[in-house]
Parts: structure tokens; sequence; C-alpha cells
């Protein structure tokens, strides 16, 4: 049975007109009063008029189902829950470059970000926009590095991948584009600083050599006869050996420490012992400077897990510095105590305090960078090779402790190292106690 709709409904309007009309037509051309060509003529116009109507509305349900097929373009919520958990920057685009979902990373990276929207108004990376054109028109996966100067100088690289979904999802096409980003700056901070090293390396040794090679030319040439002058170059040039000797034991005591930094050292060592035979060990330094080193500590030994010949090297570093670069303050003081670390354990504190010129603030975070001074002039006159405080750094976090650095300017620096106390020596000494 037809349902009443499909004669009284609304849709079925149009039916009932035609019906009308020919009805009509007949009754006209029954009376006379119209000929049976008009009458024809009248049926076509009538037919035309019910036709573009129809096909009107067709037109209009497909428009207005636009926004649905079209508009606001979200992605399907696995692929948002996908996206969501991955840790780098990662956009979905349409075939046509708007953005459908994108992550948190992304966000961060481009706040301009806006689904429904071109992404290349937020990306504004002509590299991503041209590999989006090229991974869409040939169907292939893009790979490209740019550059950020803009907040700060990153690197990145950005993979376009085109995807094919398996199924419609509902609300979009098949075809899909991914953007996926690396931030490369970790990676091309490390390339750089090796690369920096090894040129700064080469170039410390070369200085001295260039210096030894002159000095040499000289002594076989016009000063060959010259004994009062071959004494002196001599002299030069035993300090230029000693210089190249010292950066070469200071790069493989470097390399050394950083390969094995993850290892915890095994042995104990007190702290307070090796100060104050560091200490006694520069005393004729201090003296040839005029520097008084007075030193603090408490009676009983300061016992932490390390290796003695690197803490030795640690606070020599650090004491040498002092009277070298702090000398001029006349005056050095060297304080241990025991103290409590954030995590309740007991840790030594070695405190390294200088008087003298002090060092600009804009330098501090630099100074445990290799071969990273202050005036480099003055360093390579105290003999210095910019990798004193590279290796106490790598030394004091090795043994998983902390360095800082504290100057101000005119008045001296403060170094402090802190270092955990070994448990085993401290629960010896617990029992000793109880025991007396
Ligand atoms: P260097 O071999 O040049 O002494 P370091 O790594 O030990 O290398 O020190 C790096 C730079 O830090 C030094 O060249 C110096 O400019 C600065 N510096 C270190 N200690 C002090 C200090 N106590 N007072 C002032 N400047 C210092």
């Amino acid at each position: 049975m037809q349902r009443p709709d499909a004669w009284w409904g609304r849709e079925a309007a149009p039916r009932r007109a035609l019906v009308a009309a020919a009805l009509m037509l007949v009754a006209l051309v029954a009376t006379g009063a119209l000929g049976v060509a008009y009458a024809l003529a009248a049926v076509a116009v009538v037919i035309a008029a019910a036709w573009i109507g129809s096909s009107r509305r067709t037109l209009i349900g497909a428009v207005s189902s636009l926004p649905e097929r079209r508009g606001p373009r979200i992605a399907d919520p696995l692929v948002e829950a996908v996206i969501a958990g991955l840790p780098d920057p990662v956009i979905v685009l349409d075939r046509e470059g708007r953005v459908l979902a994108f992550n948190t990373p992304a966000g961060r990276m481009a706040p301009a970000l806006r689904r429904g929207e071109p992404a290349s108004l937020a990306l504004r990376v002509p590299e991503i926009v041209e590999a989006m054109r090229r991974a869409v028109a040939g169907n292939a996966p893009q790979r490209v590095e740019f550059f950020e100067r803009v907040p700060l100088d990153r690197w990145f690289a950005a993979c376009v991948t085109p995807v094919e979904l398996a199924v419609a999802a509902p609300g979009f096409e098949r075809g899909l584009v991914l953007i996926s980003m690396q931030d490369l700056t970790p990676l091309r901070r490390v390339e750089e600083m090796r690369a920096d090293f090894v040129a700064n390396a080469s170039h410390e040794l070369r200085t001295p050599l260039a210096s030894l090679s002159g000095f040499i030319d000289t002594l076989q040439g016009p000063a060959r006869d010259d004994a009062a002058a071959r004494e002196r170059f001599i002299e030069i040039m035993k300090g230029q050996a000693r210089r190249m000797a010292r950066l070469i034991d200071d790069l493989l005591s470097l390399s050394r420490i950083e390969l094995n930094q993850h290892l915890q050292p095994h042995t104990t060592a007190d702290v307070v012992s090796v100060v104050r035979q560091v200490a006694d060990a520069l005393q004729v330094l201090a003296t040839e400077r005029g520097v008084t080193i007075a030193i603090k500590a408490p009676p009983e030994p300061l016992v932490v897990i390390g290796d003695r010949d690197e803490l030795t090297r640690v606070f020599e570093n650090l004491i040498e510095n002092a009277l070298k670069y702090g000398g001029g303050g006349k005056r050095v003081d060297i304080t241990l105590e025991r103290a409590d670390a954030a995590d309740g354990a007991g840790e030594a504190v070695v405190v390294v305090r200088d008087y003298g010129a002090g060092i600009p603030p804009e330098h501090l975070p630099r100074l445990t960078e290799r071969f990273y001074r202050v005036d480099v002039g003055h360093s390579r006159a105290e003999g210095g090779t910019g990798l004193g405080l590279a290796l106490v750094k790598h030394i004091v976090t090795r043994h998983r402790g902390r360095l800082t650095i504290e100057s101000v300017l005119g008045q001296g620096a403060t170094f402090t190292v802190r270092l955990p106390l070994s448990q085993i020596a401290a629960r010896a000494e617990t029992a000793e106690f109880s025991k007396a």
C-alpha cells in the first residue's frame, strides 16, 4: 500500500500540480478552448518546470550536506588518540593541506595551527609547504630539514607522508597527509661541539708546536753559535713541550672520565686529607704569589665514595685556579663540612673561595665547557689549557656530586663541590660511636 505522504505530503506537491495541470488541459482541449498543439506545449512546460524544481532541490540538498562532509574537519578519535601519544610534533592534513588534527607538541611548535585551516598559514616554512606539494603530487614520502631562528636557534627534520585510509572515515576523504617532525637541535649541538673540540684541540697543540719549530730553526741557523741564546731558547722550548704534554694529559683524562661517567667509583676517599695534601703541594705556588691558604675542616674525616686520584685533580684545579686567577686577593679560604642533602643523605661540602678579580656573570654558565676561558691570554700566560674546569665538572658528576660557581665581580669567586658521603663509612662511624 502507498504511504499517504507519497500523495499528500509536502514532497508530493509537484506531482499534485502536474496532475491538476494535465486535467485542466484535457478540459480546455475537450471544450475546444485550446488547440492540441498548444496543449502539448503547455504540458512540456509544466513537466520541465517540475523537473527543474526537483533537481534544484537535489542540488540544494547536496550543497546543504556539504558542511557535513567538508565542514568542521575533525579527525577520527582513534587518529587523535594515537597522535596525542606521540612525543614529537605530528600534524594530520587532508590532501589540500588543511589541518585535520595535531598533537600538543605540534601546537607548541606552531601555535597558529587551527583545524580546518591550511597548515601552510601556521607553519610558514617554505621547505614543508614544498614537501607537502611534492608528497601529494608524487604520492611518495618526503623528508626535509629546516632551521628556525626565532625564538631560539633550532633545527628540525620533517617527514611528509601521504597516507591512504583502507576505509573512508566519516567526515573526510580517504587520502591524508601526515607531517611528523623531529627536533634535531641536540644532535646538531653535539656535532658542533665535536667539530669545535677537534678544532680547539688542534689549535691548542699547533701553537706550542709552531713555537718549538721556530726555535729549532733559529737554533740551527742564526743562533747556532750563540750559547746564551741557546740556553734561553731551550728553556722556552721546555716550557712549550710541558704545555703540550699537559694538554695531552688533560685531553686523555677527560676522555677517560667521560667514558666512565656512568660508573660510580667503588673505592672510598677522605676529602679532608685529599684537600690538605693538595694545599700542601700548592704551597710553593701560594708563597710565590704571596697568597695565604686558610683551611677550615672538621676534626673527623669526610669519607666519600670516590677515586682519590680523580678527587685530587678536582681540588688541584680549583685551588690552583684560585691562586692563579684570584691570587690578587692575597687570600684563599677552603672550608670543608658535612651537610644534609635534600634527600636526607649526608654530603661533604668543600668551598674554595678567593678574593681576586672575580668572573663576569655572563661567563659563569660556560666556564665548565672545554677550552672556555674568560681571558685566553691570561690563561695561556698561566700555562692553562682551558680544560681544568671541564675535568672538574666531569669528575664531580661521575662521583654523583655537584659543582656550583658563584662570583661577584671585583670580590672574588666561590667554587663549591658537594659529594655524597659513603654510607658504609657513615654506618661504621655510627657503630664506633655507639660502642664508645
Ligand atoms: P685554565 O686552564 O684556563 O685555567 P680552567 O677550565 O681551569 O682553564 O678555567 C677556565 C677559565 O675560568 C680560566 O681561564 C679563567 O678565565 C676562569 N677562572 C677559573 N677559576 C677562576 C677564578 N678563581 N677566578 C677568576 N677566573 C677564574
